[in-house]
């Protein structure tokens, strides 16, 4: 499992990539972050609650990914 971020609700503020335990926010080519679910882990094992939702002024900008986006 993992976070997601929408892109069109990031206003880029670097406020997640801080917070992140695992290093898992980067700054992409369009000039917005990322979230590599690969390294997400929801921050289990470091905090109670994914500490970039906690940290991110814009409400449902980051979610958790669905289930059906690992399907291809
Ligand atoms: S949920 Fe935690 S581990 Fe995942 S991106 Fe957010 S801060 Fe990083
Ligand atoms: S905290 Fe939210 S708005 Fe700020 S860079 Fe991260 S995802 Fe974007």
């Amino acid at each position: 499992m993992a976070m997601q971020i929408d892109k069109e609700k990031c206003i880029s503020c670097y406020a997640c990539e801080q917070e992140c335990p695992t290093k898992a926010i980067s700054y992409d080519e369009d000039g917005k972050f990322e979230i590599d679910p690969y390294t997400c882990v929801e921050c289990e094992g470091f905090y109670e609650e994914p500490q970039c939702v906690a940290v991110c002024p814009v409400d449902g900008c980051i979610t958790r990914l669905e289930e059906n986006k690992w399907a291809f």
